[in-house]
């Protein structure tokens, strides 16, 4: 299939794209097209307007601004995998883009495309919630920033108006002696995952938990932060003890999503194996790093 006719539009600057969407019906956003374009050649998307962001120098880029990390909209997936100031500053991010699609698809896919496609499988999302990411959005009206928590209006769909576009997101940077881990299962390598965890750890000199940030994708339509095995871990010593914390929390989640080959039971099972690897191995690399 080829997609419907559209117009193109490929504007040089922020100002000028924002003036294209302030005024034009039925467009959509352009940016690395690995998820837009297969959605037009099936036409499942049909926009008469395509506009072609790729031009717009200032929506990417990966910047360390004190406590945070910030990354561009269109900062492209292969740029941020492959840097060290991710590396260094949130190696956690690093690791999930190790499971993000394939090298062509990340040489291409922008940061900001995943988190507006919002796919619940995703490990961008994920990570972002896992490091309390917020989401700056831009229209002729100003900017505002939205709490990652908050990003998801219902499935596959951010709080993001009509007239807006999504500048980039800043990413709290953990203690340097944290400990990290993003585990995920997929059918293939590079699939998206069927579940996703990502897991922060932050220990006491005496192996107590200071500081922890769990994350699941794969089981709603935004990624799940289990606030309440987070906050009762707190000052818990990091043994399989803790670990059963958050097992139970993962029990009760409610209407886990299912599809025809994955049931809510099997995600619910893989979530808390997920949970329990990333859990351990998080905490080995945070003694390790504290030692
Ligand atoms: C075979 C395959 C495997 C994949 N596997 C994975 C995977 O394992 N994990 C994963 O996370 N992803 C995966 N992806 C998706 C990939 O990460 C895409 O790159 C990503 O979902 C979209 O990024 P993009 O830059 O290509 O966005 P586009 O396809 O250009 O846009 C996606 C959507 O976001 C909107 N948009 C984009 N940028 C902005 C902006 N700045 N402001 C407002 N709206 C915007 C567009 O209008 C569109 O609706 C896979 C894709 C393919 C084809």
């Amino acid at each position: 299939m080829k997609p419907a006719p559209f117009t193109y539009h490929r504007p040089q600057s922020l100002n000028e794209a924002l003036g294209l969407i302030a005024q034009l019906d039925n467009y959509k956003i352009i940016a690395g097209g690995q998820s837009l374009m297969p959605m037009m050649n099936f036409r499942f998307l049909m926009p008469d307007h395509v506009i072609d962001i790729n031009l717009i120098k200032e929506l990417s880029g990966i910047t360390k601004e004190g406590n945070q990390l910030r990354i561009g909209a269109m900062t492209r997936q292969h740029a941020i995998h492959t840097s060290a100031i991710v590396q260094e500053a949130a190696p956690l991010i690093t690791e999930a883009y190790s499971l993000v699609s394939h090298r062509q698809i990340r040489n291409r896919g922008t940061y900001g495309g995943s988190l507006c496609h919002l796919d619940p499988s995703s490990e961008q999302p994920c990570f972002t919630a896992a490091l309390d990411g917020v989401i700056e959005v831009a229209s002729q009206e100003g900017r505002r920033e939205v709490p990652i928590a908050q990003w998801t209006a219902m499935y596959m769909t951010p709080d993001l108006a009509s007239n807006e576009i999504m500048l980039g997101a800043k990413l709290n940077i953990w203690p340097v002696t944290h400990g990290w881990s993003f585990m995920e299962y997929a059918r293939r390598h590079g699939d998206y995952a069927i579940v996703g965890v990502a897991v922060l750890v932050n220990l006491t000199k005496d192996s107590r938990i200071e500081k922890v940030s769990i994350t699941l994708c794969g089981v709603d339509a935004a990624p799940v932060r289990l606030n309440m095995s987070e906050t009762s871990l707190i000052n818990q010593v990091a043994d399989d003890a803790a670990i059963e914390v958050v097992m139970t929390e993962i029990e009760n989640i409610p209407n886990i999503m299912e599809d025809a080959l994955n049931t809510a039971d099997y995600r619910r099972h893989l979530a808390k194996s997920l949970t329990r690897r990333a859990m351990n191995a998080a905490i080995v690399r945070a003694k390790q790093r504290n030692s």
